[in-house]
This record gives C-alpha cells, structure tokens and sequence, in this order.
C-alpha cells in the first residue's frame, strides 16, 4: 500500500479547494489536492452559462443565507470581492458586469479555472483527479485519508472542499457532510436552494400554456423579496426572481407575485376602456402590460374574453389582483437534480472565522458551500468560495 505524506490535504478541486491550495503552497506547505472529478473547477466550468458569474461588486454578509451570517464577514473582508477582480485582471481575463454587479468572463470560464490550475502549478501544489477520498481517520496530531485508488495520504492539515449535493451528475455527494458528524461536528439541515419551483397538477394545467413566458416580477416569501426576472415552466416557476425566493421559502408556504409591478393594472384598463368606446379587446389592452400571451390566458380564466366595454370594472380589478397579486402555493422544488447550491452545512459556531479550522478538532478545515454559508444568486457563492479558501489557505 503505498503511503505518502503532505503538510496539506485539500478534499475538492473546486473553487475553494483550488484557492486554499495556492495559499498554502505560496507559503511553502507542501499540498496535495485530490478530487473524484476527471477535472477539476467543473462546477465553475459550467457556471454563469460558461461565462462563470465569478463574483459580485457588491458583496456583504447581507447576501447570505445560514444560521449567522455574520459568520462570512471576516472572509469576505480579508479576500474580498476586490481582490479576486484584481486577481482576474492580473491574469489578463477579460470581463463585463451584467446587471445588479455580476460580474462574468467575456470568453469563457474555463479562463478562471486556467488561472487557478497555473496558480497551483506555480505553487508546487500536487492535483490528482479522478480519486476520490473514501475514508479519513484521526491518527496522532494529523489524519490518514484513504484513497479511491487504494493509497493513503497522511497530512497535518485535512480540508474539506468537497462541496454541497447539488447536480449528483456530476459527482455531488453528501460525503463532507457525513465527514464532519464522523469527527463529532454539528450539520444544519441541508436543502437545496437557488432551485426552480415546481406546482401541483391542477396548477400546472392553468399555467403550462404559459410556458416559456418571462416577465419581470417581484416575487416575496414572508418578508423577503426579490425583484428580477421570472419564467414560467413545464413544471411551475423558474427564473432568477424565484431561483433567489427558494432559498426562503419552505413547503406549504406560498409565494406571492408581481407581474407587473410598479404599474396600477386597473388605471391602465380602466383608461383603456375609456377610449374609443371601449372597443378594444380585453386581451389586447392587458397584452399593453404583460406578455400577450399571459394576457391571454388571465383574460380567459377571468371570462373576460370580449371588448373592454363589455366587462365591469369588477373584472377588470380581478384582472389586477391575478396581474399583481397572484397568491401561489408551490408544491415542492426540482431538487438537488437542478439547485445551484446547498442551502445549510457544517454549522459556523464550530468553525474559527478567522481560517476556516474547527474549534474542537486542531488540523481540520471545513470551506465553500460544505459550510453553511449560502449566497444568493449572482455571483456570491463564488465570493465565498474565494474567501473562505484564502482564509483557510493562510492558516492550514
Ligand atoms: C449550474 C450551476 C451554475 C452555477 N453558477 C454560479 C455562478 O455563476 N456564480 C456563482 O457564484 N455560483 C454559481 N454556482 C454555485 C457554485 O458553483 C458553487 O457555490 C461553488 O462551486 C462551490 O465551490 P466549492 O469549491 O465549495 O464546491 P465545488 O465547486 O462543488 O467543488 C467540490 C469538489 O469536491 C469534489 N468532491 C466531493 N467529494 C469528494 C470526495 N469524497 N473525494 C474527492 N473529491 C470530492 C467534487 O467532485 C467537486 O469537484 C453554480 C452552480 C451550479 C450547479
């Protein structure tokens, strides 16, 4: 059985894992970085539609979901979002920001994946992929990590960048959860967040025909809301409004949505009717407002199929409140097959904010989304995933 020794284990190629390894090697720990993927950075590879969406100008703790969020300020001031953008233009990658400081790649993400893999060469960091860790044990003052390969890997420090379980396609597992109960450390409850939402059957046969259809909304869950775009599926809701609102919401909860929001639905039809005699079709003044084909479809479940003078304005303030009032109760999410990210983690009151390291177990780091600190969409999990790795990278 072969046997090898490192300063440094890293559990994960992905964004956290790589950028804790540089640090580290940069400070002459001798890494070794191991992942089950055939490459490594493949969720920043499919990331941002291939752009990578790698950070957010505006980044702060308010943009975070988990037990205490406040636990992600010291990371995210230490290795900022300003930093990793000068890391970026360092490296000679060329980016635009999208909307609300989204930043992504101009040409492709595999840039920033070649920027960590050159980073980690330049550090002496040691990369397998394709082995996976299986097994870890404590042993003296360090660790002993079994490996899919039938070797073992004995280090000081163990990290764990293994990631959450979302897209299981592409290797995702619960194994640095099952980990940190193993070494005696409390895990929230995971679930999958940043997910399209899904409706029950009758809902859906009202709402299919509308698939395809995008509008700008506001979408709220409880007191939480989210102006952005939102897109109506075969299965229910999609679209980054309701992406960002299923961190919040929970089943049996429902949502409530704008569809128009800013505009006064019923002046506007109202005034329409008022015009010409009121000669214009219904459809035709609600398609002035939203999607035609929406309009379309909440004209005729309102039975208001005619010309505005033939309708009350009774129907026409029912027309406002399915418009700018629509109450909805999802029936669940498209799960951990499509989520972005997992929503909870290792729990932050047994981690040191300042590196990442375990209070009660010396040597082991926990970093990126394992921990439960759970960005919004638009480039933060990224941030975090830069930060907490810095800051692992500079105490591990
Ligand atoms: C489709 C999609 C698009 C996204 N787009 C964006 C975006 O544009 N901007 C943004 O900020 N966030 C985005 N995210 C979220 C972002 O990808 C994650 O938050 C981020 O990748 C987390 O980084 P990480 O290093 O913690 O984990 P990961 O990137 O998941 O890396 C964990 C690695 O650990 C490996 N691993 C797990 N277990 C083991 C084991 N036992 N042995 C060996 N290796 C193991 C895995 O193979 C994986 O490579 C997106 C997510 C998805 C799914």
């Amino acid at each position: 059985m072969k046997t090898e020794t490192f300063d440094v284990l890293v559990v994960g190629a992905g964004a956290a894992g790589m950028m804790c390894a540089i640090e580290a090697g940069r400070r002459g720990r001798s890494v070794r970085v191991v992942d089950h993927a055939r490459a490594p950075g493949e969720k920043i590879r499919i990331s941002g539609g291939g752009r990578c969406n790698f950070t957010n100008t505006g980044t702060s703790v308010a943009n975070f979901l988990g037990e205490n969020p406040m636990f992600a300020a010291s990371a995210l001031k230490r290795y900022s979002q300003h930093d990793f953008i000068k890391r970026v233009d360092r490296a000679g990658i060329a980016w635009h920001e999208k909307t609300l400081g989204q930043l992504f790649c101009d040409d492709s993400a595999k840039q920033i994946i070649r920027m960590l893999t050159d980073d980690m060469r330049a550090a002496g960091v040691v990369l397998s992929t394709g082995v996976g860790v299986d097994r870890v044990e404590r042993v003296g003052e360090g660790f002993e990590a079994a490996l899919s390969d039938g070797s073992v890997v004995r280090c000081a420090s163990l990290v764990v960048a293994s990631g959450g379980k979302s897209i299981p396609k592409m290797g995702a597992t619960g194994w640095g959860y099952d980990l940190a109960r193993q070494m005696g450390l409390r895990v929230t409850e995971t679930r999958p967040a940043l997910v399209p939402l899904t409706f029950e059957a009758g809902l859906l046969e009202q709402t299919t025909p509308l698939a395809g259809v995008a509008v700008d909304a506001v979408v709220s869950a409880g007191k939480t809301r989210f102006e952005e775009a939102m897109l109506f599926t075969h299965r229910g809701l999609s679209g980054p409004a309701i992406l960002q609102i299923s961190s919040y919401w929970r089943e049996g909860e429902a949502i409530t949505v704008k569809m128009a929001p800013g505009v006064d639905v019923l002046a506007q039809l109202k005034a329409a009717k008022a015009e010409n005699g009121g000669k214009q079709a219904v459809h035709t003044a609600l398609g002035h407002i939203v999607p035609r084909r929406l309009a379309e479809v909440l004209t005729a479940r309102e039975g208001a199929g005619g010309k505005l003078a033939e309708v009350g304005d009774k129907v026409l303030a029912r027309l406002d409140a399915a418009v700018n009032g629509w109450t909805v109760k999802p029936v669940g999410s498209e799960g951990y097959r499509t989520a972005e990210v997992t929503l909870g983690g290792v729990a932050t009151d047994q981690l040191d904010q300042q590196t990442m390291a375990t209070k009660s177990v010396p040597g082991l780091y926990f970093i990126g989304e394992v921990v439960d600190v759970t960005g919004w969409l638009g480039g933060y999990n990224f941030q975090w995933a830069w930060s907490s790795g810095w800051a692992a990278g500079q105490a591990c």
